[in-house]
């Protein structure tokens, strides 16, 4: 195994993360200090697979609230995912890590489409694969997306980055008696409603034996400490 017990992981971010001090879009500092952070995993070795959400641009949830059909909603935040992926891409780019953008809508001048085994033959080449447009269907999340891409792919790992240190059992920005999970099972977050993951994203790992990590990002170098070996954030298995 290239670093620690690991030798494929794919990250999930979402389109905050991207934000930094932004209210919209992306954060060109944040785009670059999350790419370094890839480009640091890649050269260990790993296997680095993508999936960023689109939250920081649209959310199709958002957009039906104010009257949009839903399904239209969604194709918007989908594309959102498509924009973020390719920021991402230029960024890795700059660092020369080479990088693939695969788009679950068919936008061939832009990007690849998504087909398994291609991504699979990136990734074993080295390159970063950024999996865009989530599933490709309206309904569903990019944590969705990102639990069905890692099992298709055969990830060892899925990694939920998000701005606290994991799990906890409410919300710890806002309630500090919030207990902090460092182990927990798919069966206790979906049971105590935890807000992992959706429901969908939480099912499919559970089903398909995936083990997730939920980390902060905002720290710097977690993502290394974790494939060196770190019992970093919380670990959601069976
Ligand atoms: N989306 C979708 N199908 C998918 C994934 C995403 O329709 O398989 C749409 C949905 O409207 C969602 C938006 O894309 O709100 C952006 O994704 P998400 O909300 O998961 O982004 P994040 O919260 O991670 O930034």
């Amino acid at each position: 195994m290239a670093t620690g017990s690991y030798r494929r992981i794919l990250l999930k971010l979402s389109g905050e993360a991207l934000l930094g001090d932004e209210a919209y879009g992306i954060d060109p500092k944040v785009l670059a200090r999350l790419a370094g952070e890839v480009r640091d995993l890649v050269a260990n070795g790993l296997q680095v697979a993508l999936v960023i959400g689109g939250g920081n641009i649209f959310r199709g949830a958002g957009l039906a609230q104010g009257g949009m059909d839903r399904v239209s909603a969604d194709h918007m935040g989908m594309l959102a995912t498509v924009m973020n992926s390719l920021a991402m891409q230029d960024a890795l780019e700059r660092m020369q890590v080479p990088t693939r953008v695969m788009s679950a809508l068919r936008i061939n001048q832009v990007c690849e489409d998504y087909i398994r085994r291609r991504a699979i033959r990136h990734l074993e080449k080295g390159r970063v694969a950024i999996f865009a447009a989530g599933t490709g269907s309206p309904f569903f999340t990019t944590d969705s997306a990102a639990s069905l891409r890692a099992i298709e792919i055969g990830a060892d790992l899925l990694v939920k980055a998000t701005k606290v240190d994991g799990v906890y059992s409410a919300d710890p920005v806002k309630d500090p008696q919030a207990v902090f999970y460092r182990r927990l099972t798919y069966s206790q977050a979906l049971r105590e409603d935890l807000r992992v993951m959706d429901a969908t994203a939480i099912v499919l790992c559970r089903d398909n034996g995936l083990p997730l990590r939920v980390l902060n990002i905002n720290v710097p170098g977690a993502l290394m400490r974790l494939i060196s070996g770190e019992d970093v954030g919380s670990l959601v298995e069976n």
